[in-house]
């Protein structure tokens, strides 16, 4: 954490060490909060129209008053940025139901909530994990019923993760009912025998992966038509390829679920194929 890094706290852009939010906040207290994540590269935003609007959508779902609109928070983004001189990277933004009495109940309308953003430099483009193609395990799902929203109750993704970096994987595919929700922290795709590109449909039983709908879109240019629909973990052990797609990952190949190798146990030529397409779309603005 360099000295030198801003973040923001609430209508102000402040120095890491001086930000700081009471302890009686309910995102600490009670998870009661919303997050989003967006890529900068080349100094850009990627997707971020996508991200600012899932946003929205996660807050009215908890009944959170969205702060700002999508040209102000994109100000904001953008300012942060630009202070912290990040080119490649991240920018996460939390937005939680403020600070009040301890009380399951919200607290009174005019409560403000908290908001808070920070950067994080990164290498996304040139990653070398995709090169070499990630690992995973699948993990039992433990997870509410709406995870459709964009909450900051991480933990039973902080376990399935936890459990994947001691298998000495990069991540963990969650399974309910024999079929695979989705990653940790990320969207699953398997390309199927028969060159079909599958993931799961949209529900609440997973997150409306915003990478995910631009690959879907991206699907075409690599002649692969779509299929959405459940993937028992079986189909996924026995695929011709597998990725996943999230908004630092972008599109991940994986070459081993289970200990089992995909396909010829490296990145699957279309895999590949789509990661080439996204990443020109993501740089083209
Ligand atoms: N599913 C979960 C559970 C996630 O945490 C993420 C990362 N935010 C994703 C999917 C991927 O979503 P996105 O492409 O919007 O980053």
């Amino acid at each position: 954490m360099s000295a030198s890094r801003i973040v923001y706290l609430n209508g102000e852009f402040l120095p890491f060490e001086q930000a700081k939010v009471p302890i009686m906040d309910r995102g600490f207290l009670f998870a009661d909060g919303i997050y989003e994540v967006s890529a900068i590269l080349d100094g850009r935003l990627v997707d971020n129209a996508a991200h600012l609007a899932r946003l929205d959508r996660s807050l009215g779902e908890i009944g959170i008053r969205n702060p700002h609109d999508s040209a102000e928070w994109e100000r904001l983004q953008t300012e942060l940025v630009q202070r912290n001189g990040v080119t490649e990277g991240l920018v996460y933004m939390q937005v939680t139901r403020g600070v009040a009495e301890r009380d399951f109940a919200y607290p009174s309308a005019d409560t403000p909530p908290t908001v808070m953003m920070f950067t994080q430099a990164k290498t996304v483009a040139a990653n070398p994990l995709a090169e070499k193609g990630a690992r995973v395990i699948t993990v039992e799902d433990l997870r509410w019923k709406r995870r459709d929203i964009k909450s900051v109750a991480l933990l039973a993704q902080v376990l399935a993760k936890q459990q994947a970096v001691e298998a000495g994987v990069s991540e963990a595919w969650m399974v309910e009912d024999g079929a695979i929700t989705e990653g940790s922290s990320s969207t699953a795709f398997i390309v199927s025998r028969d060159r079909k590109l599958v993931t799961r449909p949209l529900s609440t039983a997973l997150l409306p992966g915003i990478t995910r709908a631009s690959v879907l879109k991206l699907a075409a240019e690599a002649d692969l038509t779509i299929e959405e629909r459940l993937i028992p973990v079986a189909e996924a052990l026995d695929a011709a390829e597998a990725f996943y797609t999230s908004a630092s990952a972008f599109v991940m190949p994986v070459v081993e679920i289970d200990g089992r190798a995909i396909g010829e146990g490296k990145p699957g030529p279309l895999t590949k194929r789509l990661r080439e397409l996204y990443l020109d779309l993501a740089r083209a603005g």
